[in-house]
């Protein structure tokens, strides 16, 4: 993988200024920046990125289809990218999950997060003894092998499925590969432990790897906010929060998503964890909003967890209006005292945006009454095993709001 000692590496040459961001160790290296590529990199090859002056700046994966030219292996250039080099950032990234894992009877973590653990291109979910992985660029792709023999030896993996087809790979000319990669094939009854709590992770089929690891702090807080408490769980994919809110005793629950097979495997989810998850709606959210207020009904809790509805700043206009929308028949949902917990997790909506949205929301929808407020009693993040670099902010996309109304 990695050029011979012998041959001349092909090197990536900067526009000039265009090493600032890198000095700064952000990774990325955009087709802008790119004066130009010298010998004749196929896509996912390591290339030695130079500075306009011919500074060696290190060593990144090279992805002509992408407009991310370039991401970075390492910022030092004596650092050549090799098989141990590039297995031994996974295996470190899996022990800093390390005292995650085992913890309150939790065994699933993401144990690689990209670019957060210089690995990019590599999602990397662990549940039990099955991780599933992503791959997303072609840095990643070219290395496959050695990632997948790399999260194979971790301690105690059985096996090591594949889920590269998310839309992003899209942009670096890959198309999607689904299957197993090492070891057995995933147990179709495969479920994620969670302080006590048992998921189903859908592997083959499921959003994401199969399961949303990113709301684990989010469920810690739904737990403390569900009991007693009528609780309305928006875009609730498999219930999660819905188990939770039920062991938890809600006074009643009442979960909408679009996807039947979904909110089937919210009812087992329910089974699972011997709980009643309520009343299970297939509806788009949207109108099954619009009906509950039609109806004039009231909750203590509501959760809002829409997809991703900004994949790139172009899209963020209409995206904005549609979180407005949602948050707006939230807000005008909540019974006195009311708690709504709202999340966005398009990278491209930053948390101030998301802010002044919901902001926007809350005041349309309390303007009938002259002295009602709504304010913010908690902030909501993707977790630790979702980390975001200093030197790398685009990590952060999950942001959630906890908003209580008068
Ligand atoms: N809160 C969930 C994750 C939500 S993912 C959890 O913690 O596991 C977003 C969900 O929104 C998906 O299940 C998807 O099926 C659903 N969805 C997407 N568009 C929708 C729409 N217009 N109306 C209702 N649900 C929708």
């Amino acid at each position: 993988m990695s050029p011979s000692p012998a041959s001349k590496p092909a090197a990536l040459w900067l526009q000039p200024a265009r090493e600032r961001s890198l000095l700064r160790r952000h990774p990325w290296i955009f087709s802008g920046g790119v004066a130009r590529v010298d010998g004749a990199p196929q896509p996912g090859d390591t290339v030695l990125v130079r500075a306009a002056d011919g500074t060696e700046l290190g060593w990144a994966a090279y992805s002509p289809a992408s407009q991310i030219r370039a991401r970075m292996w390492s910022f030092d250039p004596a650092q050549q990218v090799t098989d141990s080099f590039v297995a031994a950032r996974v295996t470190t990234a899996a022990e800093r999950r390390g005292a995650l894992l085992g913890a309150g009877g939790t065994d699933s973590a993401r144990l690689v997060f990209s670019e957060a653990d210089g690995v990019p291109g590599l999602i990397a979910d662990r549940y039990g003894d099955t991780i599933v992985c992503q791959l997303t660029t072609a840095g990643a792709e070219a290395w496959r092998d050695v990632l997948a023999d790399a999260l194979f030896a971790l301690p105690g993996v059985a096996c090591v499925y594949e889920r590269s087809d998310a839309d992003v790979r899209e942009r670096e000319g890959l198309g999607p590969r689904v299957g197993l990669l090492r070891g057995t094939a995933p147990s179709p009854e495969l479920t994620a432990h969670e302080g006590g709590f048992r998921f189903a992770v859908e592997v083959e089929g499921g959003h994401k790897t199969g399961f949303y690891l990113d709301q684990r702090d989010a469920r810690a807080a739904v737990a403390a906010w569900a009991p007693g408490r009528r609780v309305l769980n928006v875009f609730s994919y498999t219930g999660a929060f819905s188990v939770i809110a039920a062991a938890r005793e809600a006074s009643s629950l009442l979960s909408i998503d679009s996807s039947g097979p979904a909110l089937e495997v919210a009812a087992r989810n329910g089974a699972l964890n011997g709980v009643d998850v309520g009343e299970l709606m297939e509806a788009d959210a949207f109108t099954a909003l619009r009906g509950l207020r039609d109806r004039a009904q009231q909750y203590d809790l509501i959760l809002l967890d829409p997809p991703k509805l900004a994949n790139t700043e172009r899209q963020l206009d209409k995206a904005t209006r549609a979180y407005k929308d949602l948050n707006l028949l939230a807000v005008k949902l909540l019974a006195p005292g009311g708690v709504l917990m709202t999340w966005s997790c398009s990278g491209a909506m930053t948390m101030d945006l998301f802010q002044k949205v919901v902001a926007g929301a809350a005041l349309d929808a309390t303007r009938g009454s002259a002295d009602s407020a709504v304010r913010i009693i908690g902030r909501l993040h993707q977790p630790s095993d979702h980390p975001v670099p200093l030197s790398f902010p685009e990590a952060e996309y999950l942001k959630g709001l906890v908003v209580q109304a008068n």
